[in-house]
């Protein structure tokens, strides 16, 4: 039997929905939630990130600007809007789109902004926190796969999840929130052996890799819930997952598209740790 579609996209919307109540609910206390990305770079998939990071904050009525800076930017220089962007009162939220230019350290800068304000929950503090199960901004993919687990219908308390990817933004605080349910967590990555034969273990199988299609049918056991993060442009212009979706669908019991899976599941959790940065600095 063909698995259920999650669809991700419908998901966001419903999520969105309920942030402009919140949203509204601030306003009419005098604050409006703002959001600040800092783009620095042309990278044109950045870019397309953020603008539609901006339209979310317009569609829910959150305030949005960007930051543009050029590729050659200064440490310095970036290192100093960001300060600026943390003492700005009408700004609750500061995001620096990844990857940076190389010749800048991502460790530093993303560390540079003010845990209070990191709706990314890139700062060594935010993920500290995540570790420890303490409060604290938790990165948006791995908090919207929880989500899609969730809204599958499926418990992941004493399964088997394997993750493929072990990247510090999905792949590692991903695990993180999988243990905090009671999963069994497994980490596949690059020099992983036989990743089919570990895949076919998983009830949940998250691919974040970057490889079109690197998961396929073989290596999904059937009925498993199967979460594609992948986001990959192939040489026809069209985007592939990292997941074979139209022969792992004829397996899996539940899986994600791409597009209009984890996609807008990402972008509607940042609104929401936006939100919640906003009242956070009025509590
Ligand atoms: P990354 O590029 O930092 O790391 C990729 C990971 O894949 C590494 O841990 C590596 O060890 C592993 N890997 C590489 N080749 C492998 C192989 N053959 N077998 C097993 N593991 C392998 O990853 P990232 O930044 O987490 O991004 C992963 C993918 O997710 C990309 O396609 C990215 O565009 C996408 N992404 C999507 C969203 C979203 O909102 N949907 C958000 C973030 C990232």
């Amino acid at each position: 039997m063909a698995a259920k579609i999650i669809d991700g996209k419908s998901l966001a919307a419903q999520l969105r929905h309920s942030l402009k109540t919140a949203v509204a609910a601030l306003v009419a206390r005098g604050v409006r939630p703002g959001l600040a990305a800092i783009l620095a770079g042309d990278d044109p998939a950045s870019r397309v990130y953020v603008r539609n990071k901006a339209r979310a904050c317009d569609d829910t009525g959150v305030h949005s600007e960007i930051h543009e800076l050029p590729e050659n930017v200064s440490e310095r220089t970036l290192l100093e809007r960001i300060a600026r962007l943390n003492a700005d009162r009408a700004v609750h939220g500061v995001l620096v789109q990844l990857p940076l230019p190389r010749h800048l350290d991502a460790h530093r800068v993303l560390d540079a902004v003010s845990p209070a304000k990191d709706v990314d929950g890139f700062h060594a503090a935010n993920l500290g926190a995540l570790v420890q199960g303490r409060p604290g901004f938790v990165p948006g993919t791995p908090a919207g796969v929880m989500r899609l687990i969730e809204h599958a219908g499926v418990d992941v308390a004493g399964r088997q999840a394997v993750i493929v990817g072990r990247s510090n933004i999905v792949g590692k605080p991903l695990a993180l929130l999988l243990l905090q349910k009671d999963a069994t967590v497994t980490i596949c990555h690059s020099r992983t052996r036989d990743l089919a034969a570990v895949a076919r273990q998983a009830d949940v199988l998250i691919a974040a890799v970057g490889r079109p299609r690197l998961i396929t049918a073989s290596m999904v056991k059937p009925g498993a819930c199967v979460i594609d993060v992948g986001i990959n442009r192939l040489a026809d212009g069209k985007l592939a997952g990292d997941v074979d979706f139209d022969a792992v669908k004829e397996i899996a019991g539940s899986i994600t598209p791409v597009p209009g899976g984890v996609g807008p599941m990402t972008i509607a959790m940042l609104i929401a740790n936006t939100v919640r940065a906003a009242e956070l600095s009025i509590e």
